[in-house]
């Protein structure tokens, strides 16, 4: 329905393709959208916006919005964070050469968990690379997924539970910048910050750091996702209630990769128009 923002809804703005970690090409990710009744989403591919041109002809051809996204892996300490971005050039200079310098140690990374985990088990980086679609962000899910294969697992989930995790022995990180940074990075590029499920255990940072994020652009919270916890989820309404922040729900989908479903969160049309009046480097891909 067409209200009057002008947004066509339900809306849900964090998705995965095999650009990134999810299990399916960029269109068939818009047709599963679709399926589930959404009618504007976001692809959000880890550090890349590769499928932007695939997941704008496919919305484009079933009448659907899409607005252009990317989710930005950074790093506070020993916390993974992860920074939607939407609306921001594709171009922009500075932010593609850290999502570059992201992209490419992630290659590293990932051979040097591989090269850890041979130790103990049959697994090969050729196998990641077969798990792998060419030019897609690397990371453990590929990896998961050659767990599989090789029959060394049953699924994702269990080699993260298990394999993957950080406490395992084989795990490695990969270069991030601090959130600060790929918030500047973001906005400067003229995109929108959006933290993604800022209330996950074992990602939720401090008030004083949420505080110097919005000072330097942080537009809102990704409140509405499983992974958050009823407490964090609450307590950072109330701050995003007093800052007049953005607020927003999504599935993080990821195809086969994960249980998330199309739209099991979605985002409220108000809150997708302030996302589209607050873009300026990209415009959303209208039907
Ligand atoms: P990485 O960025 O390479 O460290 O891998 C993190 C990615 O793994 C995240 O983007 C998640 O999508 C995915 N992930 C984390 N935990 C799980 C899980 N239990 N099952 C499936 N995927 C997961
Ligand atoms: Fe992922
Ligand atoms: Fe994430
Ligand atoms: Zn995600």
């Amino acid at each position: 329905m067409v209200e009057a923002s002008g947004v066509h809804g339900p809306s849900d703005l964090h998705l995965h393709s095999l650009r990134s970690d999810g299990t399916e090409p960029p269109a068939a990710v818009v047709q599963a959208a679709h399926r589930h009744g959404l009618r504007t989403i976001s692809l959000t591919d880890h550090d890349t916006t590769a499928g932007w041109a695939e997941a704008a002809e496919a919305t484009a051809s079933l009448g659907m919005t899409l607005i252009p996204g990317m989710e930005f892996s950074a790093r506070h300490e020993w916390r993974s964070v992860h920074v939607l971005a939407y609306l921001f050039d594709p171009t922009d200079r500075a932010l593609l050469a850290e999502t570059e310098r992201v992209r490419s140690d992630r290659i590293g990374r990932a051979e040097r968990i591989v090269g850890n985990i041979a130790r103990d088990y049959d697994l090969t980086w050729d196998d990641v690379l077969s798990a792998t679609d060419s030019g897609a962000t690397v990371g453990r899910p590929h990896i998961a997924d050659a767990l599989v294969q090789r029959g060394i697992v049953r699924d994702r989930e269990e080699a993260f539970a298990d394999i993957l995790h950080p406490g395992s022995g084989y795990y490695v990180g990969h270069y991030a910048p601090d959130p600060l940074r790929a918030v500047e990075l973001i906005t400067a590029a003229g995109g929108v910050a959006v933290l993604a499920h800022p209330a996950a255990r074992d990602r939720v940072l401090p008030d004083s750091v949420l505080l110097e994020l919005i000072d330097a652009g942080l537009a809102g919270f990704e409140l509405g996702h499983r992974e958050n916890t009823v407490t964090g989820r609450r307590h950072l309404a109330r701050l995003a209630a007093r800052l007049d922040l953005i607020v927003t729900g999504s599935s993080d989908y990821h195809g086969l990769g994960k249980p998330n479903v199309p739209g099991e969160h979605t985002t409220a049309d108000d809150m997708v128009a302030r996302i589209i009046e607050l873009g300026r480097g990209a415009d959303p891909v209208y039907p």
